[in-house]
This record gives C-alpha cells, sequence and structure tokens, in this order.
C-alpha cells in the first residue's frame, strides 16, 4: 500500500494530508513542490483516490477498489490528468479542464479532481486561464498541482494553492533501491549518494560514461598507492582519452569520477564499510599509506570548478594530476 511508504519516506506530507482527510476539509487546491523523485506523484494519484474512494479508513482511500485501480490507471471520466513534462500546456488543455468540469459529475462518485504534473510548463496565457479557474473553486473539485520548479510559477497561483512541500528523500534509500534493482553493492553505494532520482539513479547506472568512471578510479588508485608516476601516466593517457570522438562522453566521465573521488575520501574520513572488495581493499590501502585525503580533496574540488570554465579536459586533469601528487611527481 502506497499510503504506508508516504508515511515512513514523507510524514510530514502525510500528516497534513492525514489531518485534512480525517477531517473531510481539503483544500481546493495543493502545490505539491519538491525536487525529482520525492513521491509527488504517486501522493498526488493517492490523494485522488481517497477523494473518489468509497471504501475509505479513516478518510484514505483503500488503493484496492475499482475507482481507487480506475483512478490510479489514469482511467477514470472525473480525473484529468495533465502532463507538463511531455510537453508545453497550452490554453487549450486547461479549457478542457474546465469544460469539463463546469459539467455534472460524470461517476458515481460525484467528486472530480485534476492533476497537472510538471505545472510550471506552461504558457502565460494558459496559467492566467487556470489562475481564473483555481479563484472560483467549487465544493466538489480538487486541483493538485505539481512543480520542482516552484520558482517558475505565477506567484499569484502558488499564493492560491496550499503549498506541501516535499523533502528529497534518504541516501539510504535509494541505496536500497539500487540493491533492489540488481546492482552490486559498491555501485549502489556510489549512486546512491550521487542522485536525488530514482529514475536518475538507474539512467546513471547504464551509462557507460560512469561506468568507465568506476573502472578508473578503482584502478587509478590502486596505482596511486603503489606508484604516482605510473598512476599519472594511467589517467593522462587512458582513461578519459577518447579525444574529439566523443568528448562529451569524457567529460561526463571525469565528472563522475571526481564525484566518486568525493565519496572515497568521505567514506575514508569516516571509516565507512562497504561490502565491496575492491572498494575496502582501496580503504585499507589508503589508511597504510597515509592517504593526504585534504590535499586530494581540495585537489578534486579545484578540479570541479575547473571542468566548469574549462574546454580544455585534458589541461584539467592534468591540474588535478599535480595537485593530488603534491607536485613532487
Ligand atoms: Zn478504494
Amino acid at each position: 500500500m502506497f499510503r504506508e511508504t508516504l508515511a515512513l519516506q514523507q510524514p510530514v506530507v502525510y500528516q497534513i494530508l492525514d489531518n485534512a482527510l480525517k477531517k473531510e476539509s481539503l483544500s481546493h487546491c495543493y502545490l505539491f513542490a519538491g525536487t525529482r523523485g520525492t513521491l509527488k506523484q504517486e501522493t498526488a494519484f493517492l490523494l485522488a483516490q481517497s477523494v473518489i474512494c468509497s471504501h475509505k479508513t479513516d478518510g484514505w482511500a483503500c488503493e484496492e477498489c475499482l475507482e481507487c485501480i480506475r483512478v490510479k490507471d489514469n482511467n477514470y471520466v472525473d480525473l484529468i490528468y495533465l502532463d507538463g513534462s511531455k510537453g508545453l500546456l497550452k490554453i487549450e488543455h486547461i479549457n478542457t479542464i474546465q469544460n469539463q468540469f463546469s459539467q455534472t459529475a460524470v461517476e458515481a462518485a460525484g467528486k472530480k479532481v485534476f492533476i497537472i504534473n510538471d505545472c510550471e510548463n506552461m504558457t502565460l496565457k494558459a496559467a492566467n486561464s487556470l489562475l481564473k479557474f483555481i479563484e472560483e473553486p467549487s465544493d466538489n473539485v480538487t486541483g493538485i498541482f505539481i512543480t520542482s520548479q516552484i520558482d517558475r510559477l505565477l506567484p499569484t497561483i502558488v499564493s492560491r494553492c496550499q503549498k506541501v512541500s516535499f523533502k528529497p528523500l534518504p541516501k539510504t534509500m535509494y541505496y536500497d533501491f539500487a540493491i533492489e534493482n540488481g546492482i552490486d553493492e559498491l555501485n549502489s553505494h556510489l549512486l546512491s549518494q550521487m542522485v536525488q532520482d530514482r529514475d536518475q539513479l538507474l539512467e546513471i547506472s547504464q551509462q557507460e560514461s560512469y561506468q568507465n568512471a568506476v573502472r578508473t578510479f578503482v584502478e587509478f588508485m590502486n596505482y596511486f598507492f603503489r606508484n604516482k608516476k605510473t598512476a599519472i601516466t594511467y589517467l593522462e593517457n587512458n582513461a578519459f582519452a577518447s579525444g574529439q570522438s566523443d568528448r562529451k562522453n569524457d567529460r561526463d566521465s571525469f565528472q563522475y569520477f571526481l564525484n566518486i573521488a568525493n565519496i572515497f575520501t568521505d567514506d575514508y574520513h569516516n571509516n565507512k564499510s562497504v561490502d565491496d572488495d575492491s572498494w575496502t581493499d582501496l580503504l585499507e590501502k589508503a589508511h597504510d599509506n597515509d592517504f593526504d585525503s585534504v590535499r586530494f580533496l581540495t585537489a578534486v574540488s579545484q578540479a570541479r570548478d575547473a571542468l566548469i570554465r574549462s574546454a580544455n579536459l585534458s589541461l584539467v586533469i592534468d591540474q588535478l594530476l599535480y595537485r593530488i601528487s603534491g607536485g613532487d611527481n
């Protein structure tokens, strides 16, 4: 049941909705705001179900009856779902809501719900038309707006909705999600620190540029603890050197490399244990070799800044190598 997940992952959101549902005092209009991948959409559909379901417990939908299933599948006549992530929302889309909702409800529940995902992606005309619509609320209509960029919304729309803020989910949740999806220990550990979104996690895990970065980092550090010169030669010549043929890929990969370097230093500082032999081995080598983690971390963050400014990837890599080896190579 999604209700339990919501209570666990977004307790504040759950509390707000729980109060309103129990007291049957829902707002006419909600604005679900928060970064991507924070369960906003799932919550919007649960709220719609809770408005419509005729088998509620404590105001919440049963999530199992035919009505609930039809709402979830977006196959319920008195539910309109618009998705700004699929393209710019125009005035015609808003008119659809207005026209349909000016008529009597078709379904037995007599309630109407509209959900607008990525609602910031709307023309000004559409937004103004929507504003007029929500300024004249009707008792049996509930609107739910979803956004990950609240600053792109008309302030007048924001002020007319009850704002509900969704917090980024804890890293452990992404870790569990990665493991559940068959990703190995090390990559689940790394990816869970790098993403803010479950779709993004799966996407990056598949990218060649990411996989190359992990391999390269582990290999580079192995050389590094043995012989800095070899490590430098390795990174200069092999790792991010597909050159003109795939420059973007090289840059992405190097960016991931820097992220991984950050996580490594973090693990080293916090004596974290990761259930992966190659990673544990590296951490042990770091301890044995009096790893200068402060110098390393400083060099990594300088490289990150430099990467944004500079078009010359190999120059950024050279500077990084010079700094982490302390210029004594
Ligand atoms: Zn139900």
